[in-house]
């Protein structure tokens, strides 16, 4: 348990914070779903309660996340080493959020999920009276105005979802703190995955998850988790957790266990497949334009070899001839499905101002670029030939 502190990337997602079950040696836990333990007299019991608090299928699963994005929390701390699950990725962020109080100034990239925005917008504005400052984190000059000493919480995606900008992590850190020591900087890192990403070294105090994505990679699950490293955040969380109640179940835990243990293998295949199909979109007539951070013609091509190890499978391009022509690039897929969600091993296709975007108001979608003729993919792990003549087949449609 302690040496997988030591271990690279690659063998603490199968090792980090693990153990064999301490009955039997099995070395995947089993599925505990018991909602309740037996105590031996009233309040003793052997560290679990009640499955809402305290599940060792959960723990396993929240102490290998925790392992994998880096934080310092040891077992003594804290029982699943500051790693906490939840049953989706929204429910993951509308418990972090209530790490703060009613009223706080939270300063949140401008160009998030759309969920996360309707969370933020529609719900916590009203319900918990944020006062939520929407900010493009990435020029230095807005960063410098915006978080500013009264900033309670950062949130940040990078790379964004669906405009793929990126976040210095470091400088937003750096000034974040310097402004208010007690900030709370949250990273939510569903695009890249803790392979290519790592928020907690460079300074955030949480790295967030939606597990339905890369980790745990099959599509056959929805969870959330967050990894906390700041001790203060971790007491505060764990409380909250139980309070709050949107745990990630039992079977889900275990599912999303078993697929983070292939998340570096899986994360190489989803790079090299990504960078051929950019690299080969990029060269084509029918394609307007292709946002990928890895390609030396993003923006910000810079701070991703500084910031990101690799890149994930996430391809944002535009097609010539509006909104038929994406419409139609879309239904002529055969090995891309076209559906919402991403980061699995199969490919997928969205069209975000009609789907994954939808709630974001037109004029903040125009804003942002989120045009008509955008589509993102997220490339999966099949062989990347098929890939290639999937997309070639579609665009001779457009
Ligand atoms: N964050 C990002 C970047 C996402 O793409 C999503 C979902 O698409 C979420 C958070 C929300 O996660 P979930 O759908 O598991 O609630």
């Amino acid at each position: 348990m302690s040496r997988s502190r030591d271990l690279r990337l690659a063998s603490r997602v199968i090792h980090g914070h693990q153990r064999p079950e301490p009955v039997t040696g099995a070395v995947m836990p089993p599925i505990f779903t018991s909602a309740t333990y037996a105590q031996s007299a009233p309040g003793e019991h052997r560290g679990f309660e009640y499955s809402r608090s305290h599940n060792p299928t959960r723990y396993a699963f929240e102490r290998l996340v925790a392992s994998i994005e880096g934080s310092p929390i040891t077992e003594a701390q804290d029982p699943s080493c500051g790693g906490f699950a939840f049953s989706s990725g929204l429910a993951a962020m509308a418990t972090t959020l209530e790490l703060v109080d009613a009223g706080a100034r939270v300063v949140a990239t401008d160009d998030l999920y759309g969920g996360s925005r309707r969370l933020l917008s529609q719900v916590r504005e009203r319900s918990q009276q944020l006062d939520v400052v929407y900010a493009d984190l990435g020029d230095p000059d807005v960063a410098e105005r915006e978080l500013t000493a009264e900033t309670a919480l950062v949130w940040v995606e990078t790379p964004t979802n669906p405009m793929m900008k990126l976040v210095d992590l470091a400088a937003v850190a750096e000034l974040a703190r310097a402004r208010n020591p007690n900030v709370i900087l949250v990273c939510d890192n569903t695009f890249a995955s803790p392979i290519f990403q790592q928020p907690i070294e460079l300074g955030f105090d949480i790295a967030m998850h939606s597990t339905t994505k890369y980790l745990n990679g099959h599509s056959d699950s929805v969870g959330g988790v967050v990894a906390v490293a700041r001790e203060d955040l971790v007491e505060r969380m764990r409380f909250l957790q139980n309070a709050v109640g949107a745990v990630m179940s039992p079977f889900d835990s275990y599912l999303a266990l078993r697929g983070a243990k292939t998340l570096d293998i899986r994360m190489q295949r989803h790079q090299s497949n990504a960078l051929a199909l950019a690299r080969y979109l990029d060269q084509h007539p029918k394609v307007e334009g292709v946002i990928f951070p890895a390609l030396e013609s993003h923006p910000q091509h810079e701070l991703f070899r500084r910031q990101m190890r690799g890149t994930s499978g996430m391809i944002t391009f535009t097609v010539t001839g509006g909104l038929d022509a994406a419409r139609r690039f879309a239904e002529s897929v055969e090995v891309f499905q076209l559906a919402e969600s991403l980061g699995a091993v199969e490919s997928l296709v969205n069209h975000p101002a009609i789907m994954t975007h939808a709630s974001v108001p037109a004029e903040v979608r125009a804003d942002l670029g989120i045009d008509d003729n955008l589509l993102r993919l997220s490339v999966g792990i099949e062989n990347p030939d098929d890939l290639q003549e999937d997309l070639e087949r579609a665009l001779e449609q457009v």
